[in-house]
């Protein structure tokens, strides 16, 4: 078995203090927004999924508890969440958008398992994407604001 690189910090699985589910429920209500049985349960869903889930998975867990749920609603509750910056999109390049809760505090990039589609959080250190970007800015006059950056491969399963 390969030891972990020591450059790559796996995230916690636990949910950071700042995104439980009531807190964002919270958190919305502030801004004014009605909370529906439907949209409380997909944030629910969200903070307790160990790993960025899809759309059908989401559909799923909600329809646990609120059968009556369909596509459509779960479509429009996650651009509603995206909009207000609740949850972010990931494209692991499968047709498929996985979703996860955003946190503010912590950037990071994702491990792409391409045989079992398992996806890791991992914080990555950035000096030398920082460095990229400066130089990007300088030769393109171009003023970078975000990037997305996912790696793909095999999983410790799967290799
Ligand atoms: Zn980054
Ligand atoms: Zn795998
Ligand atoms: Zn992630």
């Amino acid at each position: 078995m390969k030891t972990p690189s020591k450059t790559l910090t796996v995230l916690p699985d636990e949910t950071p203090e700042n995104s439980s589910a009531e807190q964002l429920i919270d958190a919305l209500r502030t801004k004014g927004f009605r909370i529906t049985k439907i949209r409380q349960a997909m944030i629910e869903a969200l903070v307790v999924a160990s790993q960025p889930i899809s759309a059908p998975e989401l559909l799923e867990q909600v329809a646990y508890k609120h059968p009556s749920v369909n596509k459509t609603t779960i479509y429009r509750e996650l651009d509603f969440l995206a909009d207000n910056k609740i949850l972010s999109e990931i494209d692991i390049l499968d047709g498929m958008k996985r979703y996860e809760l955003l946190h503010p505090d912590h950037h990071h990039h994702h491990l792409v398992c391409t045989s079992c589609k398992d996806i890791q959080c991992v914080e990555v250190p950035h000096h030398d994407l920082h460095a990229l970007e400066g130089k990007i800015q300088q030769t393109h006059n171009f003023t970078v604001q975000s990037h997305v950056l996912e790696f793909f491969g095999l999983c410790r399963k799967c290799s």
